[in-house]
């Protein structure tokens, strides 16, 4: 892979850009390096919990302009994988937060919510839900078993870290809602496939240009080179050095940081 051929990097939140609320140092540089070699770029996150916008905003406070088209959220995504096979209107119960319950009423779908069961049921969406329960879980899974309603999930994440340290995240409300109904969901988020080519698709970009740089192999990584993009891996407390190195393809590039990715395409203009 020729790092001087990249027209558009595809970029993991967290652990690549900012770790919770805190941007990683030089992220002013990074972006200015992009614009400087016209890179567009694309922002990828598994976390559904937080609207576009919420990340647009918390981006610009970082001194990074952007605008909504270049943020894919497992939200955003799994809206937009819906738009293109359901109707308007279709009827949609979500065990999930704000984030993906909003992007799915603005995207004019009916959204249910809560522990009785609705009447007809086109897609059940499973996501992270602080406050899931055994009702809801209840109620996904007879749609799912008798109610003939698609199954979707927005990112299959089983934990993720927390100030007090790894805790569950949406896949582990989904491995109950598997073990419930026997049945497998169509996943939006990363490893899948349709999160890549959703934004794929919106940056008009080309496979074989694009590069996906993100903090995990087994989502970020993985998901990537199954559909045909360079892969670099930045090291930080979720992904070793060696874990990489093993892995089999390994990424094309490993590198410590933004900052030495920015280093890397400085030079390689020259
Ligand atoms: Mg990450």
């Amino acid at each position: 892979m020729n790092l001087e051929n990249i027209r558009t990097i595809l970029l993991d939140g967290d652990g690549v850009l900012y770790h919770a609320d805190e941007p990683v140092t030089g992220i002013g540089r990074f972006f200015d390096v992009l614009a400087d070699r016209k890179i567009q770029w694309g922002l990828l996150t598994n976390n559904g919990t937080r609207s576009a916008e919420d990340l647009r905003r918390k981006l610009s406070r970082f001194g990074v302009p952007t605008n909504d088209g270049m943020i894919f959220t497992s939200a955003t995504v799994t809206a937009a994988y819906l738009q293109e096979h359901f109707s308007p209107g279709a009827r949609i119960y979500v065990i999930g937060e704000a984030g993906i319950k909003n992007t799915l009423k603005e995207a004019n779908f009916e959204v249910f919510e809560g522990e009785t069961v609705p009447s007809h049921i086109d897609v059940v969406v499973s996501g992270m839900d602080r406050s899931v329960t055994y009702q809801k879980l209840r109620v996904a899974t007879l749609l799912i078993r008798y109610g003939e309603a698609a199954f979707v999930a927005t990112n299959p994440d089983t934990t993720f870290p927390s100030p007090d340290g790894i805790v569950p995240g949406a896949g582990s409300i989904l491995a109950a809602l598997t073990a419930a109904t026997d049945r497998e969901p169509l996943v939006m988020g990363k490893p899948a496939s349709t999160m890549y080519q959703v934004a794929m698709r919106t940056l008009n970009a080309d496979s074989t240009t694009t590069i996906m740089v993100g903090d995990r192999m087994d989502t970020d990584i993985v998901g990537a080179q199954r559909i045909g993009l360079h892969s670099l891996l930045v090291l930080s407390v979720i992904s070793t050095r060696e874990e990489a190195e093993e892995s089999l393809p390994p990424p094309d590039l490993i590198l410590d940081d933004i900052n030495s990715l920015a280093d890397v395409l400085e030079q390689s203009a020259n």
